[in-house]
């Protein structure tokens, strides 16, 4: 179980260290004191739960879900002194899972991760997909392909999933990017290019002449079975 702390201050980062230590020691922690450096070590580090710090000196933490959500389903735990109504209302409603006041009581904050770690694992049943020379692991983000493992970014995962799901038919922009996005907005389908040149350039022996995730100009992309 890995765990993300997103969190300027050291006294709390310590503190969550210890009750971890003494209340969950299989916990590996990772922590960044900025908004922007914790949005990046979700797509690197792939925490397993992320505890979110709603004050945080480069962003408005409220900022930090909103972008967490573009790309990730991690589960967020908030920690806020801010006892307003609607700061929480507003968390929740960007995707937060669930809220802390500080200060906080260990515990408390640690029987809360597990269920939200235990909840994720409950959703996360999938096993992997065999899929022609591919197993793919979704909840892991990774793609296996000649017993090489290919890390995926959380977008690309998406991307991958569905593509699997509905091959050999083609995925038009719109489902691909409602899929990925929960939205088909402006520029998604250029969006949708660049993650699937960056796929071709993890998959394909050729990126710009691909055997694997064609396109068809106009409609979308087809995953053919490598
Ligand atoms: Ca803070």
């Amino acid at each position: 179980m890995k765990l993300l702390v997103i969190e300027d201050d050291d006294k709390i980062i310590t503190a969550i260290s210890f009750s971890c230590k003494l209340g969950w020691p299989e916990v590996e922690i990772v922590s960044a004191k900025w908004g922007q450096e914790g949005i990046d070590l979700i797509e690197t580090a792939k925490p397993d739960v992320v505890i979110l710090d709603l004050g945080l000196p480069d962003m408005d933490g409220l900022e930090v879900i909103k972008n967490i959500r573009l790309f990730s389903k991690v589960p967020v735990l908030v920690l806020t002194v801010d006892v307003n109504e609607t700061t929480v209302v507003q968390a929740l409603e960007l995707g937060a899972n669930d809220y802390v006041f500080k200060p906080f009581r260990q515990m408390e904050l640690l029987a809360r991760i597990k269920r939200l770690y235990k909840e994720r694992l409950e959703t996360d049943t999938s096993s992997p997909v065999i899929f022609g020379g591919f197993t793919f692991d979704y909840s892991r983000r990774s793609l296996y392909f000649k017993d090489k493992a290919i890390d995926l970014r959380c977008i690309e995962n998406e991307i991958i999933r569905k593509l699997i799901q509905e091959s050999p038919l083609v995925v038009n922009y719109s489902s691909l990017a409602k899929s990925v996005w929960g939205d088909d907005f402006e520029g998604a389908s250029n969006s949708l290019k660049v993650h699937i040149r960056h796929l071709r350039e993890k998959i394909e022996g050729d990126p710009s002449n691909p055997k694997i995730i064609l396109t068809k100009i106009g409609v979308g992309y087809q995953l053919i079975k490598p």
